[in-house]
This record gives C-alpha cells, structure tokens and sequence, in this order.
C-alpha cells in the first residue's frame, strides 16, 4: 500500500496504451481480462523463448520470479545490495504508482545498463513499430530512474535479420544502443505521469472517437453505433485524414465535403454506403475474369514463422509453407459437384518438417494442372510463398523441384483484385479480405463454429505441432485443434475462392 490508499500499480502496457487513448488505458488496467486464446498464449511462449535465449548470454544472472510487483521489488532491492555486480533478470521497480519490469539489467562502472529483449527483427527506431519499441524501453528507464536506479545505457535486443538455423546462439541478437534517443519521451513521461495516473486511478472515461478506433478491437465495445460512423470504411485511409475529420465533426461519408479529394475506389466505397446499395462495374470485372483460362486452379497455403528458425538456412520468422488446398475446375461449365470432389490437399508432417516441405512442393506440381490459371486470393502471399520454396529448395539441393515451380508464377491471378476492380457492397464496411468478403457474398458458408478460422491461429496451432507445445497448451484450459481442423480450414479458404468466382460469373 502506498502513501495515497492505494496499491493499484499502473503497468507499461496501460500507461502506454493510456496515451494513445484514456480510454483503451483504463480499459488494460482495469477492465475484465480477456480470455486467453491460443493465438495470446503462443505470444507469450515466444517472447518467453526469445527472452529465455538473451539470459543465456549472462552466467549466473539472478532472476527475480515473483510475480507480486511489491514482492519483486523488495527482492530487487535485496539483491541489488547483496550483490552489486550481479546481472538481474525481471527485476522490477516501483515510482509512485508506476511499475516497471526491466528484462535484464547489467552492472556497469556507472550505473546499470537496461537491455530489453524483443521477439522481433526491427532495426528502425524511427518507424511506427521501432517508435513503439522505444516508447516501450523508455517508460523502463524512467520508472528505474524515477526509482533511484542510474541507467548508463539501454539497449534494445532484437532477433538480428543475420541469424540462420544452427548458427551460434551469440550471434542472434542485434543491439541498438537508445538512451539518447529515448530521453526526450522519459522527459514528456515525467511531465505527462500526473494526469494519466489521475483518469488511470479515477472512474472509466468515456470513450472519444478517434482515429485510433479504426483498428481499435475494442471499438464495438466502446461504440455500439461504431459501423455508422461510415468514415472508418473507406479503404486506405491514412490517420491523418480520419482524424482531421473527426475534428471537424465528420464521422459519416455523407459529410464529407465535395470535391471529397478520395480516389476512386474510395468514391466508389463512399457511394455504395450512401446509395445502400452494391457497386457493380461489369466491364471491368468482365475484363479480369475473361482474362483467367481454364482450367483453373483455386490455391492457398498455409504457413508458419518461428522466431527461432527450425528448418536449415532459414532465418527468423521466416515464412514456411506446411500446407496447401487446392480446388480444380476443368471447364466453365463444371458442376459444382465436379469441383468439389477434385480436391487436393497437403498438410506437413511436423515431427518431419524437412522431408514435408519437400513433399508439399512436389504434392503442389503434381496435382496442379499443367496449363491454365492459378487462383489465389491476395496473390502477393501465395507468390512469395512459392518463390520462397523455390528458393530454399535449391539451397537444399533440389534445383530440379525448384525449377518446375518457377512456370507457376506467371500463371498466377488474384481474386481479390477482380472484386476490388468491379464489385462492392456496403456490408463489406471496407474490407476485401475473404473473410469480410465471404458472408456478405456467400451468406451461407461461414468460418463460424470452425475450430480453426484464421490464418494466424492456423500458424499457432501447427507451430505447437512442430515443437511438441499441446499438452502444454492443454494444460493451460486451452483446447488444441486436430489436423483435421487445420485440414478443413484451409479446405474452405480454396472452396471460399470457388464459390465466389461463380459468384462474380453471375454478375456478367
Ligand atoms: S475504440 Fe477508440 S475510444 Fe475505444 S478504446 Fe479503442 S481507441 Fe479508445
């Protein structure tokens, strides 16, 4: 308890999340925890190895376990007058009602250097996402500082883009030193510490509409009316836009003012949402689905990205594909029924993943046909997908393989292009993904109730596979999907394609 009544401890997370939005703040620390999902809990599991891999580079650190903020602090302290010179791991700090868990932190001549470890590749502090890591390393200074610590130096530790399979742990961190550049934002933190304690410690605010609430998973919680303000479904919006018209008070597309100074497909969205009705441009639908040749070949995959390689000459996150599906379509006039039998299917072996990846490779060449085109949906994924095997197939040694896939790309086409070009409907709400773009089109086949119906939750549930994590996972209350599910999941991607071009064929 600290001298205000209070022994609420505000964390990173909420503070910073606090000064993106009061609101989204207040909801991390106070409001109900989320249900952990297998997708969260894989997070956890990397950033635990990845953090577990950068103490190893320290003998005889001293972990601070306790997961009690006020109980790890007293430890800290402990240690640190015991053992002055000792590295300490999770060590954790307290300044007013700010707490602060550092990921390492090393003795120096001067003070202590913090290193926060991150399952990432970054190497840009200038970017969104660096900024945020650095935003992340600064609060840790400035409550370690706050709290009497003298930091000499701070480093951010990411996953180095060098590293590949089998080299020496040594070499997978790449550091870059950032106590110069994050002084400024521990200074604005300071300055900035009283009022977001203040609304922190204080009722819930009220939510204020933002452009942040674009892809805010919190927005249909905090609006009930969130998809009237119609703004946030034009496609490709930048913040800055948004916000300045949230300013002026225009959260509708009718609002905006004309000329709109929106391109046009952005005009076209805003039309279909005030007409109510679909957008159809025949032509030029016409003109991309006449361009396809049968027979046509409906493909996705699937794929995971460790972040501590598993396979040779991979790097980390490197994206390998574990599966495929596959729908053929002979003719135009194929029946539905011919379609969905000449299905072909390929889902790794994860205790062989080396082998599989071979075989997925020569699985695809075989079952697709030799001439006619090749359907993906957001064809950028499935090509760098096959130039990637094309890739580390001939570094393993399989040129032969390699070669037979390279004809593939040309034959490449992309649904989601085709709808961009000639369709919209407002119930879309401004998302061609397949998943937005599926129940609206297609009311009757769904991903709801399938065990696995995302790409990223297919990745976690094969990546758990592969590393021999399920009972683990299961012991965590979490279910873990069967390869069956992972198996009917991609089936619908592939099936998802089929139905949908029949779909826009109708249209002509
Ligand atoms: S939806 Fe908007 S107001 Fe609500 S928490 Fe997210 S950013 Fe904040």
């Amino acid at each position: 308890m600290n001298g205000n009544g209070s022994n609420r401890l505000i964390t990173k997370r909420a503070f910073l999340n606090a000064k993106k939005c009061p609101r989204l703040g207040w909801e991390t620390m106070n409001g109900a925890k989320q249900p952990l999902t297998l997708e969260a809990e894989y997070e956890f599991f990397e950033g635990n190895q990845i953090g577990g891999l950068a103490k190893k580079r320290f003998q005889n650190g001293i972990e601070i376990a306790d997961r009690d903020p006020y109980v790890a602090e007293n430890e800290t302290r402990r240690v640190i007058g015991a053992n002055p010179h000792s590295v300490l791991f999770e060590p954790a700090f307290i300044h007013r009602q700010f707490v602060a868990r550092a990921d390492i932190l090393v003795p120096t001549e001067t003070g202590f250097s913090i290193l926060e470890v991150k399952a990432a590749m970054e190497q840009n502090l200038e970017n969104a996402q660096g900024k945020e890591y650095l935003e992340d390393i600064a609060y840790t200074i400035w409550v370690c500082r706050s709290a009497g610590i003298t930091i000499s130096s701070a480093n951010l530790w990411f996953l180095s883009r060098a590293y590949r399979y089998g080299d020496c742990e040594d070499t997978m961190f790449a550091e870059i030193e950032c106590l110069a550049l994050a002084e400024p934002l521990i200074e604005a933190y300071e300055a900035d510490s009283g009022r977001i304690e203040g609304f922190l410690l204080d009722t819930r605010p009220d939510p204020l509409l933002r452009a942040e609430c674009k892809g805010c998973e919190r927005n249909t919680e905090c609006f009930t009316d969130f998809y009237d303000h119609t703004i946030f479904q034009i496609p490709r919006i930048t913040s800055a836009v948004l916000q300045g018209w949230i300013d002026e008070g225009i959260t509708r597309v009718e609002q905006i003012e004309e000329p709109t100074g929106l391109n046009a497909n952005q005009e076209r969205v805003r039309q279909s949402i005030i007409t109510g009705q679909p957008f159809l441009d025949s032509n030029a639908l016409e003109e991309e689905l006449c361009a396809w040749r049968y027979p046509i070949a409906y493909l996705d995959f699937e794929t995971i990205a460790p972040a501590v390689p598993i396979l040779p000459n991979t790097k980390p996150y490197e994206q390998i594909v574990t599966q495929f599906s596959l729908h053929i379509a002979q003719n135009e006039g194929d029946s539905i029924c011919s379609v969905r039998s000449n299905h072909h299917e390929y889902l790794a072996d994860p205790l062989d993943l080396h082998a599989s990846v071979i075989g997925l490779a020569e699985a695809m060449v075989n079952a697709l046909p030799t001439e006619g085109s090749i359907m993906t949906y957001h064809q950028a994924f499935e090509e760098g997908r096959i130039r990637w095997l094309m890739n580390w197939l001939t570094d393993q040694g399989e040129e032969g393989l390699a070669r037979q896939l390279e004809p593939l790309l040309e034959r490449l086409v992309d649904l989601e292009i085709a709808i961009k070009a000639g369709y919209y409907h407002p119930d879309f709400r401004g998302s061609y993904s397949i998943k937005g773009v599926l129940p609206v089109m297609i009311p009757c086949l769904t991903y709801t109730g399938l065990a696995v119906n995302k790409g990223r939750l297919a990745s976690c549930v094969f990546s758990n596979m592969v590393l021999g994590r399920e009972k683990e996972v299961r012991q965590k209350g979490l279910q873990t999907p069967t390869r069956e599910d992972l198996k009917k999941y991609c089936e619908l991607d592939t099936w998802a394609m089929v139905e949908l071009h029949r779909k826009l064929l109708s249209f002509l």
